[in-house]
């Protein structure tokens, strides 16, 4: 079953009906690139570079940048690899960038609130990842948008990043896709409007679970209900999908609801594009997409999105897996 197992997960993940949807992995690390791909991962759907900032006293250079992010996409290639820019603050404080005490910090100075607060710091990490790609398959993502000003602000830094270095002489990929994280409820609400800006969204469901549900991840009284299981929360992933199919980009979901192998059925019914999971759990995600069709997911979508709780959902889910198939 071991072999089996490894088997499936060096494969694409292709539904009984023959839809393609690609698994990719999260990574914090140059480690876990290495770890990813021999999960069988067929990229890295998100990069967190918070890493490249930590244990140090000053940022991080631009000439390190780029090394670090050159050796991670070494490391997988010919896969792509998605940047995502600085997410401090929150659960993840940077004490020589960010000192501030905050009353309620994750509804505080973090993501790209912090990145446009500091646009030195956000075109120095950018002019790294835009020269990656002269080599490599690269994407940007910003996190924590709330805004149409904020993804404008950052695109707007992204412009003078690229002038500074065609006026160089530097060369990197004109065409990089641009995405922003959906992890926040307004970016849900005005979507549409958001994916006119951008070229692919990442649905966050660790964060955004959170602040649907208002309840803080961290607060041991509360933390259960933000579940990313939670009706309100498919809710959210289900429009966030309609609208950017509408407005034809692609979305993925790289929150922790992708690596739990019952939510599959959920997330590939509802038209997600790209599952981007913790490396330990492809063969599982790969097999669980391997054994569903198109319709069976879309049932089991529709179902899910009119039960009245997390718990349901869940209990629902343990039952279509022991049906036979
Ligand atoms: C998320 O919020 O779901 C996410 C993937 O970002 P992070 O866990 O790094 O906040
Ligand atoms: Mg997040």
């Amino acid at each position: 079953a071991q072999i089996a197992f490894k088997e499936v997960a060096q494969k694409p993940a292709i539904t009984s009906d023959k839809r393609e949807i690609k698994v990719m992995a999260n990574i914090g690390s140059i480690a876990d690139a290495k770890v990813a791909v021999n999960a069988g991962a067929e990229g890295v759907g998100l990069l967190r570079s918070e890493f490249l900032y930590f244990h140090r006293h000053t940022p991080p250079s631009e000439e390190e940048q780029l090394q670090i992010y050159e050796a991670i996409a070494s490391t997988i290639s010919p896969h792509p690899l998605i940047i995502r820019t600085l997410d401090i603050g929150g659960d993840k404080p940077i004490s020589y960038l960010h000192s501030a005490l905050e009353t309620n910090p994750f509804l505080g100075w973090r993501g790209i609130r912090f990145s446009l607060d500091y646009p030195d710091l956000l075109k120095i990490q950018l002019r790294a990842i835009l020269r990656t790609t002269h080599q490599h398959k690269i994407k940007v993502m910003f996190p924590m948008v709330a805004s149409i000003t904020e993804i404008r602000a950052a695109k707007k830094i992204l412009a003078t990043a690229q002038a500074e270095l065609r006026q160089a002489g530097i060369l990197f990929d004109e065409t990089m896709a641009v995405g922003i994280m959906i992890e926040v409820p307004a970016a849900v609400i005005c979507a549409d409007k958001l994916a006119a800006e951008v070229d692919f969204f990442s649905i966050g469901t660790n964060d955004l679970s959170q602040y649907v549900m208002a309840s803080d991840r961290t607060n041991p009284k509360v933390a259960n209900l933000a579940d990313a299981f939670a009706p309100a929360v498919l809710r959210s992933i289900a429009q966030t999908v309609q609208i950017a199919h509408n407005a034809g980009i692609w979305v993925g979901v790289c929150g922790e609801l992708a690596s739990h192998s019952n939510a599959v059925p959920i997330l590939v019914g509802l038209g997600v594009d790209e599952l981007s999971v913790n490396a330990a759990a492809i063969p599982a995600i790969k097999t669980a997409i391997s054994q569903l069709t198109m319709a069976q997911a879309e049932a089991i979508a529709t179902a899910v999105l009119q039960l009245d709780s997390a718990a349901a959902v869940r209990e629902y889910l343990e039952i279509q897996i022991m049906k036979p198939k």
